[in-house]
This record gives C-alpha cells, sequence and structure tokens, in this order.
C-alpha cells in the first residue's frame, strides 16, 4: 500500500476514535472548572509571592483544587519540586522508615533505581536509610497477578508502588479499573499498607484517576499532562493528608512543610496550565492514535493498538533496530517549533542507565506534554512518543519523519 493511503486510514482511524476522546475532554474539562468556580479562582490567585512566599493565596488556591481534582485530602504542588522523579522521591523519603519496606509491582521508572539504590551503596539511596525493597515481578504478558502481589506482602511492607505508565516497558499501563481492583484486594486483608502510585502521563486519560479507586497517594510532573504545556517547571503531590504533609517535610523542612515556598511568578502558569489539561491531552491522545495506525500500516508492533484501550498518553512503537529509533527521534526533533536544527544523539543521561535518545523540540525544555520522543538504546529497540500540543503538529511531525525514513530506506512499502 502507498503511503497516502496508510496516512489516510491512519487519519480515520484516529477520527474514529476522537468521539470517545471528546466525551473524556468533556467530562475532565467540567470537573476542572467545576473545581475552579467551586473555589472562587480569581485575579488575586494569580497573583505572585517572593522569599519565604507566606500566605500565598494563589499557590494555596491551587493546591485545594489540585486535591480537589485529584481527589485527594490535600496537595503539594510546587514549582521546586524539579521533576517527576522528585515528587515521587518525596512521597518515598517522606513516607518510609528504616525498617519499612517498599513494595514495587513491577521494575519502576528507570530514573528511580537509583533513588531506591543497590548493593553499590549509592549515596542518599532508601538502601542506605536501611529501607528494604522488594519487586513483584509482571507476568510474561506484562499483567499483574494480584495472588502474586497478595503473596508478596509481609508486615514489614508498608507502600506498594504502581505504575500507571509503562515507561520504558513493553506491556500494557495500567488502568484506573486494574489499580482499583489492586487497590481494593489490598485494602481488604491490609488496610494500613500505603497504596502509591506514579501517575506520571496519566492525568486525565481517563474520567477517574488512582485516588478515587483506593489509591493513597500519587505523584506527576507538571511539564507532562496536568501542566498542559503551559507550566514552566513543577511536580506535584497529592492524597491522604498525612501522607502529603510528611512529603512535605521532605521537600522543605520538618516544622515548614507547607507553609512556605515563593511561587515567583508561577502560579498563573499553573493555573492555565491545569485548565488547558484536559484539551491538551485530548490533542496528544489523537496523535497518538494516529501515529499507532500509520505506524502498524508500516507492518510495526505498536502497543497499545490504535483503538485499544488507553490510560497514559504515550505509544510504543517496536522500530526493531537502532537506525530506527535514531532516525525517527530525529525526523521528530526536525519537525518541532525549537530546535529543529538540533541533531539529537543518544547519551548519558543523569539517573538513566542506558543511554538515552530524546527528540523533544519544545518550548519548555525537556516538557513531554509537547510533542516528543524517546527511546533507551536497548533491544528491541521500542520508541516512546508522547504529546503534542495539537492534534495536526503530531500528524505533521510524524508523517514527514515516516517519508524521510522510508526515503531512507529505513522502511518498505
Ligand atoms: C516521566 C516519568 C517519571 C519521571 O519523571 P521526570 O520528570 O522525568 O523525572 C516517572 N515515572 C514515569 C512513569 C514517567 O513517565
Amino acid at each position: 500500500m502507498d503511503l497516502d493511503s496508510l496516512i489516510h486510514i491512519a487519519e480515520r482511524a484516529a477520527e474514529d476514535c476522537a468521539k470517545g476522546i471528546n466525551d473524556k475532554v468533556g467530562h475532565n474539562l467540567k470537573k476542572v472548572l467545576t473545581t475552579f468556580r467551586k473555589h472562587k479562582i480569581s485575579d488575586l490567585h494569580l497573583q505572585s509571592s517572593t522569599g519565604y512566599g507566606y500566605n500565598d493565596v494563589g499557590r494555596e488556591g491551587l493546591e485545594a483544587v489540585y486535591a480537589e481534582i485529584f481527589c485527594g485530602e490535600d496537595a503539594l504542588v510546587r514549582h521546586q519540586i524539579v521533576s517527576g522523579t522528585h515528587a515521587i522521591t518525596l512521597c518515598y523519603f517522606g513516607n518510609l522508615l528504616p525498617g519499612d519496606e517498599l513494595l514495587a509491582v513491577g521494575k519502576p521508572y528507570d530514573t528511580l533505581h537509583k533513588v531506591i539504590g543497590s548493593d553499590k551503596k549509592e549515596m542518599g539511596t532508601l538502601q542506605e536509610l536501611g529501607i528494604k525493597y522488594r519487586e513483584v515481578p509482571l507476568e510474561n504478558d506484562g499483567s499483574i497477578s494480584l495472588d502474586a502481589l497478595l503473596e508478596a506482602i509481609s508486615p514489614e511492607t508498608r507502600m506498594i508502588s504502581l505504575q500507571r505508565s509503562k515507561g520504558y516497558q513493553w506491556r500494557p499501563s495500567l488502568t484506573i479499573e486494574e489499580i482499583s481492583r489492586i487497590a481494593k484486594s489490598i485494602k481488604i486483608e491490609w488496610p494500613n499498607l500505603i497504596v502509591f502510585v506514579d501517575n506520571c502521563y496519566g492525568e486525565f486519560v481517563e474520567e477517574r484517576e488512582p485516588l478515587e479507586v483506593g489509591a493513597d497517594l500519587i505523584a506527576g510532573s507538571l511539564i507532562k499532562n496536568p501542566g498542559g504545556g503551559i507550566a514552566p517547571c513543577g511536580g506535584y503531590i497529592v492524597g491522604r493528608k498525612d501522607l502529603v504533609e510528611r512529603a512535605a517535610a521532605r521537600l522543605t523542612a520538618p516544622g515548614i512543610g507547607k507553609e512556605i515556598g515563593p511561587s515567583l511568578g508561577n502560579n498563573r502558569l499553573f493555573y492555565q496550565g491545569l485548565f488547558n489539561a484536559p484539551h491538551i491531552v485530548g490533542e496528544a491522545l489523537w496523535g497518538a492514535v494516529f501515529t499507532a495506525s500509520l505506524c502498524s500500516g508500516l507492518g510495526l508492533d505498536v502497543m497499545p493498538y490504535p483503538n485499544g484501550h488507553r490510560t497514559d498518553i504515550i505509544q510504543a512503537i517496536r522500530m526493531g533496530n537502532r537506525e530506527r529509533i535514531i532516525a525517527f527521534c530525529r525526523g521528530i526533533q526536525r519537525y518541532s517549533p525549537i530546535d529543529s536544527h538540533v541533531t539529537p544523539e543518544a547519551w548519558d543521561m543523569p539517573g538513566y542507565e542506558d543511554q538515552v535518545i530524546m527528540a523533544s523540540g519544545a518550548f519548555v525544555q525537556g516538557s513531554s506534554i509537547e510533542l516528543s520522543a524517546d527511546a533507551p538504546m536497548r533491544e528491541p529497540y521500542i520508541v516512546y512518543m508522547q504529546g503534542g500540543t495539537s492534534r495536526q503538529h503530531v500528524k505533521l511531525a510524524v508523517t514527514e519523519t515516516i517519508k524521510d525514513m522510508i526515503n531512507c530506506g529505513l522502511f518498505q512499502l
């Protein structure tokens, strides 16, 4: 089949999913708007503070809004949280004590391996503090065996860590339905266990969020979904009040917690980004369906399938060799608004074990709610594409990238 026909099919596949995507955007936008109205968010909240940032009504209002939208008792939403990894790290270090055990379901996201630590005695890890760590491996098909998980819980287990999005793994992402089933089963027998969910890339993709179905604590990055492409940095934590408070005591200091932290001009960007987030997530989802269809038309394995259930904005494509993942990332970079002339190279990114190649021609450095693609340099050479603040940009960038790859002989039609 020629490329024009494949593009046409991909566009139809995306349009077939558009109704479902629009319904979710509508639902989530209504949830956000209702919360803004209820909290009477006003011009006052968009102002800023400096120094200690005491009584920053904008910051406090934003945290109240986050808590309500994500159905937690409290929230910590700060530009001082430097990344998603940092937000998750605060949840771990704030809520685990020496002798406690962290039980992860599947291998956590790459950057967390160094947070957890190993026998190599790295500095400042959970391991160094005497916090124990175990993993319940996923089944071969990437699913979670509830029996194996319940079996693995010991009296020392304090926290179960789930990851909603697939990360750099070839597995289905964890749906809200699955999180619900897991959290509820754990709570029957172990009501005091903390169920933590790494919610990166999952926000506003489904109608419900993890805290609504039994999780206790979630964390994520503001340069992913909830920042709506506008937040220039930051992270969030939402959940049970005591757990958020402990994370806040780690971010600042015990006794200070959430009370200080100047917003330095970010309040408006965080509110505006949050208001835009459901819409932007919808654009990214349309782009992901388009890309999944086009790539499977080229004979590639994709996860999820074009019309598969989605719980995050990630589209994984098994490219199968090094040349193709490099060419795909370079293509996405070439068709980005910023740094289009730059050629991405695989490099040793801090926190990652394998070299990673990353295309991110974004207005916010490293933002992956803007169109981006990245891949760890390892078998079986899977590229992970996500984001896109407009569906037309995703379509344009992916189509031109694939054309270039065909012209270089990387695909045969
Ligand atoms: C992006 C991501 C993280 C880490 O976020 P950074 O902001 O890159 O530190 C953690 N977990 C998952 C699933 C992610 O997608």
